[in-house]
């Protein structure tokens, strides 16, 4: 059975009780190992679902259910032991001298014994390809090597869920592709639920589901290729499409026909190329 980690039940919140609502009757289910990619342009409600999910604000109207937990003042605290999250600014995200001190940080303040401590820094800083970088200083790591040792950090305690809230935003291409890599392994590997929050739609490609907001109401949720298909509509509220996609609705638009939206450039080749052979 598909259980629901996350679940929005037509939640609406605003910063200001005078002001307009920030989101509007949004409703979703995120499920246990399911990646689901958050996008909107700035200003569109991301960052305020973040903030609900881990019960920093809590909803004006409506319900937020987190690993079956209802959201509220009495349960912040077990809500925030099952949600990890992972911020924009990696500089930060520190507080250890050492790599390994950083991962170390989160799982002293829980108390966990020694021996599983060593363990769990191991495993996560594995995970993110950083072991070979546990004495090193944070200050002094790339862009996107602070955002994995951040992420370890966060594996290290073992929520049900990670936050990730525009943790490519500031990376240089490089460090933005490490990311994306090391998000696309923790989702083979299956045992965590994956909220990303951005901007860039080259960033959901790979995500099970993605969440398209608009002035804080859902506007599309289905999958990402699904979305790429629906470009014009996209660039109506301020979005647009991966190049690949850009490139087939181009072709498309010369009469050239692609039966599948392409999500990468394997697969549009092989469009191209079945076209060609069936000439
Ligand atoms: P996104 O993450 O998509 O950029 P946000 O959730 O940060 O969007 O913001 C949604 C709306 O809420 C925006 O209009 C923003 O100006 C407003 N907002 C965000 N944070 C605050 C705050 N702390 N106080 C008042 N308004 C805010």
């Amino acid at each position: 059975m598909v259980t629901s980690m996350i679940e929005f039940k037509n939640v609406s919140y605003r910063y200001d009780e005078e002001g307009p609502w920030v989101l509007d009757d949004v409703s979703f289910q995120i499920s246990a190992s399911e990646w689901v990619a958050i996008i909107g342009h700035n200003g569109s409600g991301k960052s305020t679902i973040a903030k609900l999910i881990n019960g920093l604000i809590l909803p004006h109207q409506g319900q937020i259910i987190v690993n079956s937990i209802p959201v509220n003042e009495d349960t912040i605290w077990d809500v925030r032991r099952t949600v990890g999250m992972v911020f924009q600014n990696p500089e930060n995200q520190f507080v250890g001298t050492t790599v390994r001190d950083d991962v170390a940080f989160g799982l002293e303040n829980r108390g966990i014994p020694r021996e599983e401590m060593i363990k769990r820094i191991d495993e996560s800083l594995a995970t993110v390809a950083m072991k070979d970088y546990m004495m090193h200083e944070p200050h002094r790591l790339s862009g996107g090597q602070k955002q994995r040792v951040a992420i370890a950090g966060v594996l290290a305690i073992s929520p049900e869920t990670m936050i990730l809230d525009e943790a490519t935003a500031m990376l240089d291409p490089k460090g933005r592709n490490e990311i994306m890599t090391t998000i696309h392994n923790l989702r083979q590997q299956g045992n965590i639920s994956l909220v990303s929050i951005t901007h860039d739609l080259n960033e959901v490609t790979h995500a099970d589901k993605v969440i398209v907001l608009n002035q804080g109401k859902i506007w599309m949720e289905t999958s990402p290729r699904e979305v790429f298909a629906k470009r014009d509509r996209l660039l109506e509220i301020g979005l647009d499409t991966p190049f690949i996609a850009q490139l087939a609705s181009e072709l498309s638009s010369q009469g050239v026909n692609i039966s599948k939206q392409p999500l990468n450039h394997e697969e549009l080749l092989e469009e191209l190329w079945t076209l060609h052979s069936t000439m």
